[in-house]
């Protein structure tokens, strides 16, 4: 079995993560991608990240539909700060030796990895597979292994062995510039919202008011 874990926010979700999880799925053959809402992300306290319930539903409506994307509350079962170095350590003991696990990231959450809890111990636990974003340099990714895991990566290498027998992949996915903090500046601005999300997701999120109140800085 060869399965993605694609962590993040999903503040909300948008089809950014959608197309880009798609592009991965298929250039690596996965057979499931598991989508995990954080529930308690240590970096992202802002005000405007609401309720973790609501993130869990409205991915649980962008994923219907396609039988290779499988949502995971795994983060919202465990109390503390959501991890990913527990939740990779959980999915490891969960899916056994057999599975091959690629945590799924972007360049700028992996321009990031160094703030994040226990970087090290993280990056020897699976593969990795870093996705380009438009507005960053995927290459840069390079650099970060030397810098913030001392790995050394051959100048223009797009897979790079890891501790432990796994690797670090470079992937170029479909440039798409949605982010979640553009859905939320588009809501309170009272713009259009088709197109950038699921219609489902669009739906609950208008229905139940969320991100609408103006910003309190
Ligand atoms: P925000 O704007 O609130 O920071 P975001 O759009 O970056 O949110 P997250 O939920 O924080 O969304 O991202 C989860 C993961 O998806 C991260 O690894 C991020 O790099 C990746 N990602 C999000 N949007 C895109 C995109 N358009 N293209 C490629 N990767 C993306």
């Amino acid at each position: 079995m060869r399965i993605g874990i694609f962590g993040g926010t999903f503040n909300p979700i948008h089809l950014g993560h959608l197309i880009v999880a798609e592009d991965i799925r298929e250039n690596f053959s996965l057979e499931r991608i598991l989508f995990v809402p954080s529930a308690r992300p240590p970096h992202k306290p802002a005000p405007e990240l609401i309720d973790a319930e609501h993130r869990l539903e409205m991915t649980r409506l962008a994923l219907k539909g396609n039988p290779y994307f499988d949502l995971s509350a795994i983060e919202h079962h465990r109390s503390g700060f959501s991890y990913s170095v527990d939740t990779v350590e959980s999915f490891r003991s969960e899916c056994g030796s057999e599975a091959e696990l690629f945590f799924i990231l972007g360049i700028d959450a992996f321009a990031d990895i160094n703030s994040w809890h226990e970087p090290k111990r993280l990056i020897g636990l699976c593969n990795f597979i870093v996705m380009s974003r438009p507005g960053f340099i995927l290459e840069e990714a390079l650099h970060f292994c030397t810098s913030t895991f001392g790995i050394r990566a051959e100048p223009g290498s797009r897979q790079i062995p890891l501790p432990n027998g796994h690797f670090l992949y470079l992937e170029d996915a479909t440039p798409v510039g949605i982010s979640s903090t553009l859905v939320r500046d588009r809501i309170r601005e009272g713009r259009s919202l088709k197109y950038i999300l699921p219609e489902s997701v669009a739906s609950y999120i208008i229905s139940n008011g969320l991100y609408a109140e103006k910003r309190k800085f």
